[in-house]
């Protein structure tokens, strides 16, 4: 008998439609052959207001990648019949609510396993400023910083210039403000001045309790993904190149904006070191399956800083962590076979 797969797709975040490719691209590597006759695909579409749908109309959505606008199910508690179904998960999702340790939480309390990071592995990877104290903890490089709370930002008038005269006094612009808990580039602005950071804070409050102000860098951007559980293997890294100011949401996400190079035409010395702070950086959040580890290159004094985990990177066709693990030996449809043995190895024990 077949295993089911639940594919978990769609999603509350500003990440919807990119879940939605990632979720096309996996289910195509499940039905290749070498998959075809081991699973079964269950799909499951989570809409933009929260609320699942499951079935026939979520089996439309993965094939037609046309996100369901009108609203069938109004309730995010009621599950579709199909959830007590699935033998193993993939939840496919980007950012809030997803990749955040929400659906992991949830997914716990079935008992059923699913691919990718635990609770404390998809929160703290989400999470900037805890994720940056779990790197610092590890001993691994990374950009100054300064961790900020929306009650600070939004406080009395009186007390928000001492605040900006802190970040002034700790860094230098241009600096980067961040909504702790997003992805994609979402709310992150590059500040050059007073008024910048000023209206820049105003702005990350307005997606996030928690903001991150930090130190800008001048560097190339090099990625590497992390397969495994306990024994974990990194990938051959990759670059990004592009134009515009900074791999904001715009470059990301237009064809053409930014192209992967893999491998990165780095020094080997300086790839084995990225390999190396990526397995310690995926040990340090708790992550489990997969994650893509980005870093900063700075090709000026031959430093290399970490920048992120993402513990559910965009899979794509012509995403970064497929690709990065096509180069390195293994193909898409294996990928997604090793993840969902994963998933099932780390339930077990
Ligand atoms: P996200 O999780 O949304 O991808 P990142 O922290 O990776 O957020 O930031 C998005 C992009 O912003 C980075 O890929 C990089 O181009 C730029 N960036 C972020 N932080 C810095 C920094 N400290 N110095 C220089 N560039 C930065
Ligand atoms: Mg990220
Ligand atoms: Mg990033």
């Amino acid at each position: 008998t077949k295993l089911r797969v639940g594919l978990l797709f769609g999603g509350r975040s500003g990440e919807h439609e990119v879940s939605i490719s990632s979720a096309r691209a996996i289910a195509r590597a499940l039905n290749v052959e070498e998959n075809a006759h081991k699973y079964e695909i269950l799909s499951f579409y989570i809409q933009k207001n929260g609320c699942w749908l499951g079935g026939e109309l979520a089996q439309q959505i993965l094939e037609t990648g046309i996100p369901q606008l009108e609203t069938q199910n109004l309730n995010p508690w009621r599950l579709p019949d199909q959830v007590t179904e699935v033998d193993v998960w993939i939840p496919i999702l980007h950012g809030p609510n997803g990749e955040d340790g929400t659906i992991q939480g949830l997914l716990t309390l079935m008992q059923v396993p699913f691919v990718g990071s635990g609770v404390l592995g998809s929160a703290v990877g989400m999470d900037k400023i805890a994720m940056k104290m779990a790197f610092e903890q590890a001993g691994l490089p990374q950009v100054k910083y300064k961790a900020l709370t929306r009650a600070e930002v939004w406080s009395n008038p009186c007390v928000f210039p001492k605040l900006c005269d802190e970040i002034e006094s700790a860094l230098d612009y241009p600096c980067f403000v961040k909504p702790a808990n997003l992805g994609s580039s979402v709310g992150i602005a590059k500040v050059r001045s007073r008024s910048e950071l000023e209206a820049a804070l105003d702005n990350a409050a307005t997606y996030d309790r928690r903001i991150i102000v930090e130190a800008g860098v001048v560097a190339r951007e090099v990625e590497c993904a992390v397969l495994g559980n306990d024994q974990t293997k990194a990938s051959i890294v990759g670059e990004i190149t592009f134009h515009s100011d900074f791999y904001d949401y715009e470059t990301k996400y237009t064809v053409g904006k930014a192209d992967l190079l893999i491998p990165a035409p780095i020094p080997d010395g300086v790839s084995r070191q990225i390999q190396d702070m990526a397995l310690q950086a995926f040990a340090a959040v708790d992550a489990a399956g997969l994650a893509r580890v980005d870093f900063f290159f700075v090709e000026a004094t031959g430093e290399v800083l970490i920048n992120e985990i993402n513990t559910f990177p965009g899979f794509t066709a012509t995403s970064m962590y497929p690709q990065l693990w096509a180069y390195s030996g293994i193909p898409f449809a294996e990928l997604v076979d090793r993840l969902i043995q994963l998933a099932l190895e780390r339930y077990k024990v």
